[in-house]
């Protein structure tokens, strides 16, 4: 790890540097109580602040009078990001962005994104209280609709494309109407992408959504990046026939080729060390009558990994084994690709290493991980050097109104959001 000596060494001259400014858990957990009002279900204990919703619009416009009070300038951009600033003492220095989102899926949670953004607000409070002010320029972005598409970090990283402002989200409005909603500006959505190299880091803190902290009992995850993933449409061919009168011995039966086909892509994804993972999700058969043989079969195939040269390996295996099947089975497999969103993006190897030193000074455990769901680092990695935090996630469950982190890890991941933000500042290039 030759390459973040030259980071520690400089760390080493300001560790315990933001150790003095202290986060507030009682703060921090009022302000969860706050936000979890807009929205809340009764019935199911979830949250309904899907994007766009009069919900997320009375949530932001809490949230932007809250900024506004802690003294800082709150805008919203053309695709209804909530950008707040506060000045540094050299404003000419690119800012350090930090921030996630408050939409959620319907019925979803009280965490995913909301605690990253409750954690950001947090660290303003405590700068503000502290009477602290940042060499770098601050920027906390709420993103708008990350539960649909990644809306409002791909308009910043200029991924965005005409075709996807008249996409219809789960709130019954377009991004480009519920971008204006949010006090955008649908005409201006594609100019809002930022240059790279426009900002000093970006950090998002998020809920692991995984399992593994919890299981290992770790405080912190330091993620690497977030997993590329690709999708195929898998049709297998054989032969429909009557289910009563053919064979066994006669037969060329393709979703009995299908079944040993998932059971193959289980056993090549496991086949080698990683955390790479392989799904076969969805599968049809055809014709789908209790006394035919299906003569067809279309089944989806899902792979994921940091490295995308890691699923080609994974995929030519998989190929390859799969000839010898259809071979033995008498039937045809044909691959065609469906476009799914998802190269691998990586956090930056010298911020991860700052947090991991900021960890370390707090004595909070930590692994290293990928992140397997996307999230707006995902898009900010592509403009900005990007450092992303996971704190515990109850077993692992999100989108879903069971999602569960404890007040302790909130405290804990903003405490070292705060730090890292701090040890960032003291960085002029790194
Ligand atoms: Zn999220």
């Amino acid at each position: 790890m030759k390459k973040i000596l030259i980071p520690i060494i400089t760390f080493v001259t300001f560790a315990g540097y933001g150790q003095r400014l202290k986060i507030s858990n009682e703060r921090l957990s009022e302000n969860w109580k706050a936000l979890k009002s807009f929205g809340f279900n009764e019935e199911t204990q979830g949250n309904e602040r899907i994007a766009f919703s009069d919900f997320n619009l009375a949530a932001i416009n809490m949230i932007d009078q809250k900024l506004t009070a802690l003294g800082m300038r709150v805008n919203r951009d053309a695709a209804g990001n909530l950008i707040a600033t506060r000045k540094g003492a050299n404003n000419q220095l690119p800012p350090i962005a930090f921030g996630s989102h408050i939409d959620c899926v319907p019925n979803g949670g009280h965490y995913d994104g909301q605690v990253g953004v409750l954690g950001a607000i947090e660290v303003i409070e405590t700068l503000v209280e502290n009477n602290f002010q940042t060499n770098h320029p601050l920027e906390l972005i709420i993103f708008s609709n990350e539960e649909s598409g990644v809306f409002g970090s791909r308009a910043l990283a200029g991924a965005l494309t005409n075709e996807s402002l008249e996409v219809m989200t789960p709130s019954g409005f377009t991004n480009a109407q519920g971008a204006e909603r949010l006090g955008g500006n649908a005409n201006k959505i594609l100019s809002i992408a930022r240059k790279p190299g426009s900002l000093h880091a970006f950090l998002e803190l998020h809920i692991e959504q995984g399992g593994i902290l919890e299981e290992k009992q770790l405080d912190i995850g330091i993620v690497q990046g977030i997993v590329g993933l690709r999708w195929w449409d898998v049709t297998v061919e054989g032969t429909s026939n009557h289910g009563g009168t053919t064979p066994m011995n006669k037969r060329q039966d393709a979703l009995l080729a299908a079944a040993k086909f998932i059971q193959l892509v289980n056993s090549v994804v496991t086949s080698v060390p990683g955390r790479q993972v392989g799904t076969v999700g969805r599968i049809k058969a055809y014709p789908g009558a209790p006394n035919v043989i299906p003569g067809k079969v279309v089944l989806s195939l899902e792979l994921r990994d940091l490295s995308e040269a890691k699923i080609d390996q994974l995929f030519a295996e998989i190929k390859t084994k799969t000839d010898s099947l259809a071979t033995d089975s008498q039937v045809k497999f044909s691959f065609s690709p469906i476009s799914a969103t998802g190269k691998a993006a990586l956090t930056d190897e010298r911020i991860q290493a700052v947090i991991q030193n900021e960890a370390e000074n707090l004595n909070f455990s930590y692994q290293y991980m990928p992140s397997g769901a996307g999230h707006d680092a995902q898009e900010m990695s592509h403009i900005a050097p990007t450092g992303m935090i996971f704190i515990p996630s109850k077993a692992g469950i999100s989108h879903a109104p069971e999602e569960y982190s404890t007040f302790k890890d909130m405290g804990q991941g903003t405490q070292l959001l705060l730090n890292t933000i701090l040890s960032l500042d003291q960085l002029k290039e790194y």
